[in-house]
């Protein structure tokens, strides 16, 4: 069977577990009104899988390692060196076999991501009745959950895939080939949309600077930094957009005028950035 795999949340994942993910988000989203479920890591092939590794250990004769976790991968001894958390080595993580996903949630505190809170219990009591197995609870990943052994990862149709849930997900350059197509175009004219908001909060919080006596400003400060936050989001998916496809840049200049938007001033609010 062809090893297809759909984007959710910017993450590959392979079709058969996308599916079963989408009932199991449907019921977590349900649960928890406000709040959604996502996917934060899914498909890894073995290059992506070994990339991972090899950025958090290091080959190592002797001793332990900062966080004591000794792994052998190929006849080789490794230790681990980042704080980042462990990783399984290549060709032994369900990852690799498309069945593994991580996931996260958009509610405050870390929610799926830790144990013995109501998200995470009620994904450690539901995961099984959406095909899921909570397998992380196994090794100190709460966050980790396997498609079940009986459910083939890589099967499903194309028709019933569910889409990509982040409507502000910006393409990657590799996805970004051609103008001819309507997602990009509707996700350019988000970019448009986000960066006229930009503007706009940032010219409100000029105004207000003007205005509001000097104990304020530590406020406004964090409301500036915000706003140039969003606009460096904006400009970091403005940059995809420009390396991946001239033609592109300029439908994207043309829609940003388009929506009412002053480039020029866009252009040296991305240039003031501290
Ligand atoms: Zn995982």
């Amino acid at each position: 069977m062809a090893e297809t795999t759909v984007r959710i949340d910017g993450w590959p994942v392979a079709v058969g577990t996308a599916l079963a993910f989408a009932t199991l988000k449907k019921a977590f989203d349900t649960a928890f009104p406000g709040i959604t479920l996502h996917v934060y890591s899914g498909y890894r092939s073995y290059d992506d899988q070994a990339k991972i590794f090899l950025d958090r250990y290091v080959p190592q004769t002797v001793g332990t390692g900062p966080y004591g976790d000794v792994r052998w991968w190929n006849g080789i001894r490794y230790v681990r060196t980042s704080g980042e958390g462990t990783v399984a080595q290549p060709g032994t993580s369900n990852h690799g076999n498309g069945r593994a996903l991580d996931i996260r949630d958009s509610g405050s505190g870390a929610g799926v991501t830790t144990a013995g809170n109501a998200r995470s219990n009620w994904i450690r009591a539901n995961a099984a009745r959406y095909g899921f197995d909570p397998a992380g609870y196994g090794f100190g990943e709460p966050w980790h959950i396997e498609l079940a052994a009986h459910l083939d990862p890589w099967a499903g149709g194309s028709d019933n895939i569910p889409a990509s849930s982040d409507a502000d997900t910006i393409p990657e350059e590799d996805d970004m080939g051609t103008i001819d197509n309507e997602h990009q175009v509707k996700q350019l004219k988000q970019a448009a949309d986000s960066a006229k908001q930009a503007v706009e909060t940032a010219n409100t919080v000029k105004n207000a600077v003007g205005r509001i006596e000097t104990e304020e400003l530590p406020k406004i400060r964090k409301i500036a930094e915000a706003a140039l936050d969003a606009a460096n989001k904006t400009k970091v998916a403005a940059g995809h957009a420009s390396k991946a496809n001239k033609r592109i840049e300029a439908k994207l200049d043309k829609l940003l005028t388009a929506e009412g938007v002053d480039v020029a001033s866009l252009n040296a609010l991305f240039d003031s950035g501290e």
